[in-house]
C-alpha cells in the first residue's frame, strides 16, 4: 500500500522569539533569541479528492500557531529549576540568585518543562492536532513538526494518532 504525507514549511512559518533553557541538569543559559522556522507534516489516507490534507489550510494553521510565539519570550511552566510568579502584569522568574522580570504581554507561558526545540515542536504539534481534530480531519494517522532554531540545527517531534 502506498503511504502519503504532506509537508509545509514556508518563509512565514517562522517565529522570532526569546528563550533560555536549563541544561546539564541545573545549569541555565543566558536569555537570547532565535529566528525559528517550523515545518509540519501530516500523514494519512487520501480523501475523495486524492489529497491527505489541504496545503492552504495546513499553512494557515501552522502560521497562526507561529504567530502566537512571534516576538515573545517563551517560558516553560514546568521547569524544576525556574520559579515563576505573576504580579502587576509582570512575570517574575527566579533561577538561583537571578531574578528576571518581563512584561506579561511579551511572554508566552508554555506547559512544557524546557523551551528546547524538541519541546517547542511537541507543543506546536499538539496545538496543530487540536485544531485538526476540531476541523474533523479524521483521515490523518500521524503528524510531525520540525523546529529549526538556527541553520542546520533542528528538532523533530512525531506523534501517531489513535
Ligand atoms: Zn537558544
Amino acid at each position: 500500500m502506498p503511504q502519503f504525507k504532506v509537508r509545509v514549511s514556508k518563509d512565514y512559518t517562522v517565529f522570532c522569539s526569546g528563550h533560555f533553557i536549563t541544561y546539564e541538569g541545573d545549569k541555565c543559559e543566558a536569555v537570547h533569541g532565535h529566528n525559528y522556522r517550523a515545518a509540519a507534516v501530516v500523514e494519512g489516507e487520501l480523501g475523495e479528492n486524492a489529497y491527505v490534507f489541504d496545503f492552504v489550510t495546513l499553512k494557515r494553521l501552522l502560521r497562526a500557531i507561529c504567530n502566537r510565539l512571534d516576538h515573545k519570550l517563551l517560558l516553560p511552566l514546568h521547569n524544576a529549576y525556574l520559579r515563576l510568579s505573576e504580579a502587576d502584569n509582570e512575570i517574575i522568574v527566579h533561577y538561583r540568585n537571578k531574578r528576571y522580570v518581563f512584561p506579561r504581554d511579551e511572554v508566552v507561558l508554555l506547559p512544557i518543562e524546557n523551551t528546547t526545540a524538541e519541546k517547542l515542536a511537541e507543543w506546536i504539534g499538539g496545538e496543530l492536532e487540536a485544531t485538526l481534530r476540531a476541523q474533523g480531519a479524521r483521515n490523518l494517522t500521524a503528524w510531525e513538526v520540525e523546529v529549526e532554531e538556527s541553520f542546520g540545527q533542528a528538532a523533530t517531534c512525531r506523534k501517531e494518532l489513535a
